[in-house]
């Protein structure tokens, strides 16, 4: 039988973290299975954009360094990595999300190492629910040893629930999630592109924050509740099947896990799961609250989606006045896409993944919306200043 942990744990302090921690680990198996001394351990961790740890938008940075400390403990050499959100804004601020979540801090207080997944490269992989059958993620998922998830409960006002899961498509580097959320902009089938995110990386371990959840209107625009629970599975869909029914809902009301269970990523009947830990069966959060389309048969009007994606897309471009010649941009792309004499970009063969305009120290990599109007609409708005 497939096994949740589900332990109660009322803070972020250190010591009882650990504690609780160790423990859910401890009835999966202990941390030896998982880990050995001298593997390098990527912690994936829910970074959706430049969001202060007490929003419960991101993985508190406190839950992520208790399990840094631990994996420490085992001698394993630690890097901690994510590409944030934006996809649909057309906007990537990885480096900013780092900073603002305290994850930055956390890996420079403890001496390991960020991965910056718009930065890192990328590897190519098969992918059956994606147009051209294949995606490129970020190369440190294939890089480590070991990759330990670590999802927040949240909510979601499109697919009504993000947890194990979803949390996968952050191994997308960049802007190029936006083509995703375009091709499939029905949740169920960005659960199906997911599906083969978890296919293909094949994560052995999903340890989520659910000490402080997201309600409403998540997966940044909702209130903090303060859940006290910690989950841990070696089945992402197991996991957020127990979670979900822990705010009420179940695998009917979530498309991206109903997508999960037909890609046969895990188990999807909570009969089938056994609960460990301080419960034996799913707890109920009393008065958490859903979002508000939770329960309305009013479908999306996913056209209209479409073209707010469209609308808002944006690509890199070199700006030739700024740009100094230094070829940081044409090494560190992983495509080959620039051209080393006249710093053009193939877009046909551009992923979109940002390593250039992360790299280039000049700021002479802009990104260019294709509708002149959005591009004007954000300026205005003072969104995003190097965003044109
Ligand atoms: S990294 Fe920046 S400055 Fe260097 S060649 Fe590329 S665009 Fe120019
Ligand atoms: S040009 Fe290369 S580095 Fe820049 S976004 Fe495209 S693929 Fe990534």
């Amino acid at each position: 039988m497939t096994k949740v942990a589900v332990k109660n744990c009322t803070t972020y302090d250190q010591k009882q973290l650990r504690e609780v921690i160790d423990n859910c680990i401890g009835v999966l198996g202990d941390w030896g299975r998982f880990i050995k001394q001298g593997q390098k351990v990527l912690l994936k961790v829910n970074l959706i954009g430049p969001k202060l740890p007490e929003s419960a938008a991101v993985t508190h940075c406190d839950f992520v360094r208790v399990i840094v400390q631990i994996l420490k403990g085992y001698g394993c050499e630690v890097w901690i990595g994510d590409s944030a959100g934006g996809a649909i804004a057309g906007i990537a601020p990885t480096a900013q999300a780092f900073e603002v979540s305290g994850l930055a801090r956390v890996a420079r207080e403890e001496g390991v190492e960020i991965k910056n997944f718009d930065r890192e490269g990328v590897i190519e992989v098969a992918a059956p629910h994606t147009p051209q059958g294949k995606m490129y993620l970020a190369k440190p998922m294939f890089d480590a040893d070991v990759v330990i998830n670590l999802p927040k409960l949240k909510t979601h006002s499109a697919g009504m629930y993000t947890g194990a899961v979803k949390n996968l498509f952050g191994c997308i580097p960049g802007l190029k999630k936006a083509e995703y959320h375009r091709h499939a902009p029905d949740p169920k089938d960005l659960g199906l592109v997911i599906a083969d995110i978890h296919q293909a990386t094949q994560v052995q371990l999903h340890i989520m924050d659910g000490i402080m959840a997201m309600q409403g209107e998540g997966p940044t625009a909702g209130t903090p509740y303060p859940a006290h629970k910690i989950l841990a599975s070696t089945d992402p869909l197991a996991l957020d099947v127990v979670a979900s029914a822990m705010i009420g809902m179940n695998l009917s009301n979530i498309p991206i896990l109903q997508a999960a269970a037909e890609s046969g990523l895990g188990e999807s009947q909570l009969e089938n799961i056994e609960l460990l830990g301080d419960y034996s069966s799913p707890p109920l959060l009393r008065g958490y609250k859903l979002p508000k389309r939770f329960g309305t048969t009013k479908k999306r009007n996913y056209q209209a989606v479409v073209k707010v994606i469209d609308f808002l897309k944006a690509r890199p471009v070199v700006n030739i006045g700024k740009c100094k010649n230094c070829n940081a941009c044409v090494d560190s792309c992983p495509m080959q896409a620039i051209d080393k004499d006249s710093k053009r970009i193939d877009y046909a063969t551009c992923i979109e993944c940002m390593c250039c305009h992360e790299f280039c120290m000049f700021k002479a990599i802009d990104l260019r919306k294709d509708n002149k109007l959005a591009g004007a609409l954000m300026k205005v708005a003072g969104l995003f200043s190097s965003y044109k």
